[in-house]
């Protein structure tokens, strides 16, 4: 703008300069024509004056030749002419300035010479005798003499030339400064051109429109991350040449990676061909999904396509940890299967043993024992039914039992007294000790995790051994310890005897399901108690439930 805004102001100099001399020069020339005229009359007057005093031999008396002199009769013959050979002269009484003086008495013309081919200024004058006295000057000295006035003229042009220029650069300079001076970024209120103020405005406007669409953009991406940060999925972004575009902590911890390799491949994450594969197919234009199962972290990958404007632009990935749903799909598998064989046995026996009673195979004396064997299965069966179902309740979480105030004293006391028979049968000694302590919690789960614990205390003891059930209160709540001197578990067992169906010392098993401690366990669970073991093989077994604190 800054040379746009110099050159027009240089331009308008140069032509005002040129259009000054133009007028100069023309000015001048006319000055110098007439100074030029002027000059041939009074030496007209002169000569005139010489010839009608000493006649025509005045002429060829030494007069300087600088200007040419043509003495002309009244009839246009030419009597003398100082430069060219009045005899080879024609007829003059034609040329303008020559007709007029003879008609008026002097003349000035300026025309071109036939006799010199140049311009000429001419000054005809009648003598008294009617003779025409002219004298002439050619142009080219009218030039000479404006071409040397120039001279100084020329000069200064040179310095207005200079000075156009200097100021031309400061004006532009001036002019372009407030322009110069309005920062975009904020271009504030005033500005020194009042043309100026729409731009400005629009300038500010826009401003304030790119801040505002910033600020929300920035909240946009902040939400963005938020979420995406706190997710436990694992989110990745990629364009169509699998270059990650963004992702989230999640993704990185599922997959291993320690730093984010934005713009570089995602397969670089994960070398597996399942995960390659998912890929692969999300940028074809295919969700698809895998499973990746490795180093005891099971992750879900599935991958969607992304479109943009019809055609596949890059695909979105969001990986899953189903470790934990894994594992209960195998645990539920196995319980499935342990639950088919444990219902089979049993049912194998009264089959068996009712087959042999119908065939008449057994003696009158021995049938109520092989009855007794098949009440005994009938009971077993009932018990595992009855606990796998506790079991799923647990499972489901859905326990139908409402939520109440249990004295697990009371609750341990009922308990004891309905395992005395049994008790009394191994000659174990049970014993109570403590008071009430209230919990809070499902009566029936309660009632469940007290009599599983003493049931076993029983049923792993040795003969004439002893049971110490303890019920206090603790300060993170109702503690229940149920201590016997049986069998023990050893160490290696003791995660395990927790599991379904899994009994630790088949010869002392006592014809259990194998889910009693399964049910203490998800019970307390359910409660939100939490189950200890201490155990001494050979010596006995400590469990300790620590229940919640109870509502107030
Ligand atoms: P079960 O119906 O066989 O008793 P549990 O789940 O209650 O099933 O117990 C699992 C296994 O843990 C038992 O088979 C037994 O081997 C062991 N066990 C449980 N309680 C005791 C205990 N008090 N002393 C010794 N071993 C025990």
């Amino acid at each position: 703008m800054k040379r746009h805004i110099f050159r027009a102001i240089l331009a308008v100099a140069l032509a005002v300069e040129a259009a000054s001399l133009v007028l100069i020069v023309w000015v001048l020339h006319d000055f110098f024509e007439e100074r030029v005229t002027e000059e041939l009359a009074q030496s007209a007057a002169y000569i005139a004056r010489g010839i009608e005093i000493h006649g025509g031999a005045y002429l060829t008396g030494g007069l300087p030749e600088i200007k040419r002199i043509t003495w002309i009769d009244s009839n246009g013959a030419v009597l003398f002419d100082n430069w060219e050979d009045s005899a080879g002269m024609g007829d003059h009484a034609d040329r303008t300035e020559v007709r007029d003086a003879l008609l008026l008495g002097r003349r000035t013309a300026v025309r071109r010479s036939d006799t010199l081919g140049q311009k000429t200024a001419y000054y005809a004058l009648r003598l008294s005798d009617g003779t025409v006295l002219r004298l002439a000057e050619d142009q080219d000295s009218v030039w000479m003499m404006v071409l040397q006035a120039l001279r100084p003229v020329f000069l200064m042009v040179a310095l207005a030339l200079c000075l156009a220029l200097w100021l031309a650069g400061r004006v532009a300079q001036r002019l372009v400064a407030p322009i110069n001076a309005i920062d975009p970024e904020d271009p504030g209120g005033e500005t020194a051109y009042e043309e100026l103020a729409p731009l400005v405005g629009k300038l500010r406007d826009q401003n304030r429109r790119i801040r505002r669409q910033m600020a929300d953009l920035v909240r946009q991406r902040e939400e963005f991350n938020t979420i995406t940060e706190h997710m436990q999925e694992g989110l990745l972004v990629i364009d169509r040449d699998t270059r990650l575009l963004s992702c989230n902590k999640a993704a990185l911890e599922l997959l291993g990676a320690e730093e984010t390799p934005l713009g570089e491949s995602v397969l670089a994450l994960d070398r597996e061909a399942g995960f390659r594969r998912c890929v692969e197919e999300a940028l074809a234009g295919r969700a698809w999904e895998t499973l990746l199962d490795r180093d005891g972290v099971c992750r879900q990958v599935f991958a969607s396509p992304a479109e943009r404007d019809g055609a596949p632009s890059g695909a979105v990935l969001v990986i899953l940890d189903v470790t934990e749903r894994e594992r209960r799909e195998a645990l539920r598998r196995e319980f499935t299967a342990n639950v088919s064989h444990e219902l089979k046995t049993p049912l194998t026996t009264i089959l068996g043993t009712a087959e042999i009673l119908e065939n008449g195979m057994v003696r009158e004396a021995d049938i109520p024992h092989f009855a007794g064997n098949i009440r005994r299965e009938a009971q077993r069966l009932i018990d595992m039914v009855d606990d796998i179902i506790q079991l799923s309740r647990l499972d489901e979480g859905g326990f139908a039992g409402s939520w109440e105030a249990v004295d697990l004293y009371s609750q341990a006391a009922r308990v004891l007294e309905q395992l005395a028979p049994a008790a009394e049968r191994r000659q174990v000694t049970m014993t109570l000790e403590g008071g009430p302590a209230p919990v809070w919690g499902v009566p029936q789960i309660v009632e469940e995790i007290v009599y599983n614990l003493c049931d076993n205390a029983v049923a792993y003891n040795r003969q004439g051994g002893a049971v110490a059930v303890t019920v206090e209160n603790g300060p993170e709540g109702a503690v229940l310890s149920v201590r016997d001197t049986g069998v023990g578990i050893p160490p290696e067992e003791r995660e395990r005897v927790f599991e379904r169906f899994y009994r630790a010392d088949k010869s002392h098993s006592g014809g259990g399901t194998g889910l009693g401690l399964s049910i203490v366990k998800h019970g307390a669970a359910y409660l939100g108690a939490r189950v200890a073991l201490e155990s001494e093989p050979g010596k006995g077994s400590a469990f300790t439930v620590t229940f919640p604190l109870a509502r107030s």
